[in-house]
């Protein structure tokens, strides 16, 4: 009988795993099922492209199934396990649960965004961790320019045109500088707007940018986004959002109706009802071979677990795809390994070099002990995600949209509406497809994004 063995999270610790396994196991002797929400994984580095249009939102998605050859993909949620009975419950798109059983589990669920209990940030922050969170805050860009174009009142003017950006980790600040770049390439598309300006302002905890990379190179990137006309307030946290201001630690009120949380993340919730063991910061425990503490058939990996570092003894891995990959690849064989009698070998990867896109040209970056800034780092941060890019289509994809960018800029289009349609009351099949106008004429009902 063949073994069963179910991965839980899709994202990049799951498909390298799951490669990994294909590889590794004859497909008679295993059965391998993974278990993702969606039927694609982000290619989260290059998530800040598809927010400043310069990457179309489709091509920074790798379909899993382009990528599996003989694991079997289910589109469901996980929402519980029980590994005294190695079992794993779903919920199907349908609504109904079903329950599976495994021989061995490998859990690679990812994380969200990490909130803290300030007022107002629940109902009024917006997050950039997912792909609708991305282009949901670029289509709020686009709102608030046409908003501003068309209102009178300047204070309100004001607000509209201001971004506060929370968090200056390597993905705050690509997310950012994106967004900006984008806004300042369409801002000549709206007159009253340009006349008035736009404001991005940073906020961040810590005394310094990204500390993932080394502290010259921070500085360089910090000096490039004031180049650019970004506030960037460091030792500063928000203390409250509002739905047209928010208060700092310095007592300063930014009125703004755009924050966007780029504070860091933490497993996601779900984690915490599989029955694992977790350490404080909720990330499951597990040893150097990625096998959950106490368990020798379930292992826990990226995000979500608490991989011991190779590169930093005592601590855990960082969260990046570069280590959820090779976790990916290290947890496979394992696996492999305990079905088929052989050794277990530990996760040693240590990070080979970090990139921070700019946009614009321009980017930080360092590669095994050496640094890089500007036009080079920019050229490296593109040619290693086009080498990392699972699958020559992707990459071709991503090459044509870097082209055409390069040659006629970017897309000022906002496609908010797209795959839903807007729901009017009342309305028949032919008012719905008449562009989301209201029955009545009186305009579109959906226009409430931005108050
Ligand atoms: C904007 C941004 C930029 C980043 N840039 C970089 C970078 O440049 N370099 C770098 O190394 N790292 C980067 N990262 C970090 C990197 O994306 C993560 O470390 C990596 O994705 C972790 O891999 P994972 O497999 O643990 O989780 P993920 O890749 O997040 O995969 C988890 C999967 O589980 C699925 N899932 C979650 N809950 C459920 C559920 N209940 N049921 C079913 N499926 C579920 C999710 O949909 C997802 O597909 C970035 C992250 C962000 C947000």
């Amino acid at each position: 009988m063949a073994w069963n063995v179910v991965i839980l999270g899709g994202g990049f610790g799951g498909l390298y795993a799951a490669r990994k396994l294909e590889k590794a196991l004859p497909r008679a002797a295993a059965r391998v099922t993974l278990i993702n929400d969606v039927n694609f994984m982000l290619y989260t580095p290059l998530l800040p492209g598809a927010a400043g249009g310069t990457l179309e939102p489709r091509h920074v998605v790798v379909p899993l199934r382009e990528q599996l050859k003989s694991t079997h993909l289910k589109l469901a949620h996980v929402i519980g396990a029980d590994p005294s009975r190695k079992e794993v419950t779903i919920r199907l798109p349908a609504g109904d649960t079903e329950t599976l059983g495994y021989d061995q589990l490998v859990v690679t669920l990812g994380s969200t965004s990490r909130t803290l209990p300030i007022p107002g940030l629940e109902e009024h922050a917006h997050g950039f961790k997912t792909l609708s969170e991305a282009i949901d805050l670029r289509n709020r860009l686009v709102h608030t320019l046409e908003h501003a174009e068309t209102i009178d009142d300047d204070e309100a003017r004001h607000s509209l045109l201001t971004y506060v950006f929370v968090g200056a980790g390597y993905a705050g600040v690509e997310g950012l500088a994106e967004l900006q770049d984008f806004a300042a390439d369409v801002l000549e598309l709206y007159p009253r707007c340009r006349m008035h300006g736009l404001r991005f302002v940073l906020v961040e905890a810590r005394d310094r940018l990204m500390p993932e990379i080394s502290a010259g190179l921070a500085d360089f990137a910090g000096s490039e986004l004031r180049r650019r006309g970004i506030e960037i307030r460091l030792g500063t946290t928000i203390e409250r959002v509002s739905a047209d201001s928010t208060e700092l630690s310095t007592g300063e009120v930014v009125p703004t109706r755009t924050v966007a949380w780029t504070a860091g993340v933490k497993p996601h919730p779900i984690v915490a009802q599989l029955g694992l063991p977790l350490d404080e910061g909720g990330r499951i425990r597990v040893d150097e071979y990625c096998q959950v503490e106490g368990y020798d058939d379930v292992w826990a990996i990226g995000d979500a677990a608490a991989v011991p570092d190779p590169a930093r003894p005592g601590r855990p891995s960082p969260p990046t795809c570069q280590h959820a990959i090779r976790q990916g690849r290290t947890v496979g064989a394992n696996v492999a390994a305990a079905l088929g009698g052989g050794t277990r070998k530990p996760f040693t990867y240590k990070t080979l070099g970090v990139f921070v896109d700019m946009g614009r040209h321009q980017a930080v970056a360092e590669t095994l002990g050496i640094r890089w800034r500007g036009f080079p780092a920019w050229f490296l941060a593109r040619t290693y995600h086009l080498y990392m890019m699972p699958g020559t289509r992707r990459r071709a994809r991503l090459v044509a949209d870097w082209t055409v960018g390069l040659l006629f800029g970017r897309d000022s289009s906002e496609l908010g509406q797209l795959g839903h349609p807007p729901q009017l009351a009342g309305a028949g099949l032919a008012e719905q497809s008449s562009g989301g106008t209201a029955p009545d004429g009186s305009g579109r009902a959906e226009d409430a994004a931005v108050r």
